[in-house]
């Protein structure tokens, strides 16, 4: 049966091929982030029945009020936080997420390092990094990048398997991703968390490992039922 999202989920998967192969890259290293943000569980749900596993959303409470009923009934789903990141939502997201792409500040590490080591599952975790060094964004600073990832590894003995950058609107995004491809290189990490609906592509070319998209398989964001509306991306973790 065809639907909106397995429609549109199938014209990416073959955007993720064609870019895979135009870059001699294999399409199975690149795992594409379904975002489904302000996305309601009937809609996530087209995706599920097509055969998509692999979420991101970006805020815990929301991700705490859709997932676990669907999780119980796909048990093989992998959900990625994907926003801002308190450090008293630690416990819940542990809980729930597979991988975490938002740490920035040594408290957050902190804390992870203490709830990790008693939380049944290891999330991958992805230190994001302000490439656009933008005042509003969260993100650790590209010239603070080397020190913060070794003080994760170091100080608090935390696991860093990559990176992840959200580069600034209105910019070409090829810099940025270069950027992040860079400071993954010098420390030894293996995964690249880049590209949204508007450039994954360019990503892909860059080396990324893990796109986010949202609009691109889900179609524009409305206002959720919630009074909030939709969360900026831009929010900073306190
Ligand atoms: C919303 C969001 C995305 C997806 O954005 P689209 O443009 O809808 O693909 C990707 N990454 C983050 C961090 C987001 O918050």
């Amino acid at each position: 049966m065809s639907s909106f999202v397995k429609d549109r989920l199938e014209a990416v998967r073959a955007s993720i091929e064609r870019a895979a192969a135009a870059n001699g890259r294999e399409a199975a290293n690149i795992t594409l982030i379904a975002v489904s943000k302000t996305i309601p569980a009937a809609t996530i749900e087209e995706a599920l029945v097509a055969g998509h596993r692999v979420f991101g959303e970006n805020r815990v409470q929301e991700a705490k009020a859709k997932w676990p009923e669907l999780k119980a009934r796909y048990p093989e789903i992998e959900l990625h936080l994907i926003g801002p990141l308190q450090t008293n939502k630690v416990r819940d997201a542990l809980s729930l997420v597979d991988a975490i792409h938002s740490l920035d500040r040594e408290s957050l590490a902190s804390m992870l390092a203490k709830e990790i080591a008693r939380a049944p599952r290891k999330p991958k975790l992805f230190v994001e990094i302000n490439t656009g060094n933008e005042a509003s964004k969260a993100g650790v600073a590209p010239a603070e990048a080397d020190r913060f990832i070794e003080t994760c590894r170091e100080r608090h003995g935390l696991l860093i398997s990559g990176l992840m950058c959200i580069p600034p609107l209105g910019e070409p995004a090829g810099p940025h991703f270069t950027l992040l491809a860079k400071i993954a290189e010098r420390n030894s990490l293996p995964l690249l968390s880049m590209g949204m609906s508007a450039d994954y592509e360019e990503a892909i070319a860059h080396g990324a490992t893990h796109i986010r998209v949202g609009t691109a398989i889900f179609g524009a964001r409305g206002r959720s039922s919630s009074s909030e509306g939709e969360p900026s991306i831009e929010r900073k973790g306190a």
